[in-house]
């Protein structure tokens, strides 16, 4: 599901804050789009032969909008993401 725009905006607002991203180490472009979902990184013991659905890191895809160069963010390190939109309390009457 792609991102809501609560989840985008904190995405951008947590890479920002930590000044990333800079030039693009491929081509030094500098204009970068955000993948419009999470992306998990997989991880994987490769003892017991390619496993499907195993553990993962959740991280953030910026694109370089020049080449495509893709880098990708922890979200567990950038802001402890995922973000859930906050729950509204229920009305008490
Ligand atoms: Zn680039």
């Amino acid at each position: 599901m792609p991102f809501s725009d609560e989840e985008r905006n904190k995405i951008l607002e947590a890479l920002k804050k930590k000044k990333v991203p800079r030039k693009c180490p491929a081509c030094e472009g500098t204009e970068w789009t955000l993948g419009e979902q999470y992306t998990p990184l997989a991880l994987n013991d490769m003892s017991a032969g390619l496993v499907v659905g195993g553990p993962t890191i959740p991280t953030v895809a910026l694109v370089c909008k020049n080449c495509g160069y893709v880098s990708l963010h922890s979200t567990l390190i950038l802001a402890h993401l995922p973000v859930k939109p906050e729950q509204k309390e229920p009305p008490n009457d």
